[in-house]
């Protein structure tokens, strides 16, 4: 059978390799990892040596340099295989905090290490426990002291943290009362995690609904050298909403892969199973809800080429990166429903990897960005309605 991506040729000397090194990594490695509730370091280790998470970085700091539209087809193949780009997609988008506002030094101390897998970037610290979505109301503490800044705080859902060298940080450093306006006077660092956890940082795990290990940190007097202060001081909101774009864009591309793994594995399913003795997917009430969920992945997935044709053409593209993350996570969880339904009770095995991928799949409803928080900037900044919060 033909496959159900018609973009399934176009950047096929990404998606070929990619897909290769996925099928190394199968239904058994996955259902292993998510049992024993381990990080999949195995498959992260392959994904960072053949040099997949450094498709961003440019070339002259040893990364592959490639577009948003190709790094996003990247992550789209790691989830069509049956993956979660989860574990490390992180590493691609926080990047560009570094790559935009990074000093020349940061950028050499650090990118051609990343690039090469000698160092980790794969979290980011910004949601707190008692301000959620509200970031301007953010309460760690970053006080100026001689040559460094001594950090106070505490933050929660913060991934990745046992498996990262960095973790870039986003703290206040002017009090909210002191500030013109409530975006400014935050800033980002970046953290060294090894020297600091277990001292001035307690990593305390979240068990969760996903094998997606999260955490809540918190931070006592953290000291972090003045020269990991990423940009200017105060400017760090500016800096991650620079960020969000190409991060809604990377996420939108893995809910369209997860999308067309659901859609794949329940035509699979509807064409073989039989019961009353025909195929399932014969019944209209089995084919109309797969044939309907695939039509939703496939718009999904224009808007997210559209989105990404603009960032990289340079042209602004905040509404369409953030309609592609909406459409595309709304796309793979009623994807996700309908394979769910077409398996019954198998889908609820564990064996036919459904129930995990459905798990994985909803949490694109809620980060990095939850969907009514997307509903509420397109009101605002694209139909001029009143601000809602
Ligand atoms: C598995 C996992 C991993 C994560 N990893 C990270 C990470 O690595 N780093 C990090 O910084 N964060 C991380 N997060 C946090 C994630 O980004 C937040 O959970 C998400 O942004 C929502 O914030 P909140 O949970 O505080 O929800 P809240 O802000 O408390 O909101 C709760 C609900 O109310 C809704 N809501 C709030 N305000 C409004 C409003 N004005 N109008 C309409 N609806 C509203 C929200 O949409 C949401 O549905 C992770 C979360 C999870 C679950």
């Amino acid at each position: 059978m033909s496959d159900i991506n018609p973009h399934a040729e176009q950047h096929s000397a990404l998606r070929r390799p990619v897909r290769e090194l996925c099928r190394q990594f199968d239904s058994h490695y996955w259902q292993q990892v998510e049992e024993q509730r381990t990080y999949p370091e195995a498959f992260v280790r392959a994904l960072t040596e053949a040099g997949w998470l450094a498709a961003l970085i440019p070339e002259e700091y040893g990364g592959a340099g490639l577009s948003v539209t190709e790094a996003s087809v990247i992550l789209e193949e790691i989830n069509r295989s049956g993956a979660n780009s989860g574990a490390c997609h992180a590493q691609m988008y926080i990047m560009g905090a570094l790559l935009r506002h990074g000093s020349p030094e940061q950028k050499q101390t650090y990118l051609p290490r990343i690039a090469s897998g000698e160092l980790r970037l794969q979290s980011f610290a910004v949601t707190e426990p008692s301000t959620g979505t509200d970031t301007t109301k953010t309460k760690t503490f970053a006080r100026r002291k001689g040559d460094c800044y001594v950090v106070h705080g505490q933050k929660v859902f913060i991934s990745r943290v046992q498996h990262s060298d960095l973790m870039l940080l986003l703290a206040r450093t002017t009090p909210l009362a002191e500030v013109r306006k409530k975006t400014e006077g935050l800033s980002i660092f970046l953290v060294e995690l090894q020297q600091a956890i277990g001292r001035w940082l307690t990593v305390r795990p979240i068990r969760n609904m996903v094998n997606q290990e999260t955490n809540e940190l918190f931070f006592d007097n953290l000291e972090i050298p003045f020269e990991n202060l990423i940009g200017a001081e105060g400017q760090g909101f500016r800096y991650i909403l620079d960020g969000m774009n190409a991060e809604r864009i990377l996420i939108a591309a893995e809910c369209i892969g997860d999308g067309y793994w659901f859609i794949d594995k329940a035509r699979a399913y509807a064409n073989e199973r039989v019961v009353f003795d025909r195929p399932i997917g014969q019944n209209q009430g089995i084919q109309f809800p797969i044939a309907r969920a695939y039509a939703n992945v496939r718009a999904a997935d224009l808007m997210r080429y559209a989105a990404a044709q603009l960032f990289d053409a340079g042209q602004p593209c905040g509404a369409e990166a953030n309609m592609a993350k909406l459409l595309a996570a709304d796309a793979s969880w009623e994807a996700a429903n309908v394979c769910l339904q077409t398996h019954g009770g198998f889908g609820f095995a564990a064996e036919y990897d459904v129930e995990r991928k459905f798990r994985e799949t909803r949490l694109y409803q809620v980060a990095p960005i939850s969907t009514n928080l997307i509903l509420a900037f397109l009101s605002e900044h694209v139909l001029g309605l009143p601000r809602s919060y």
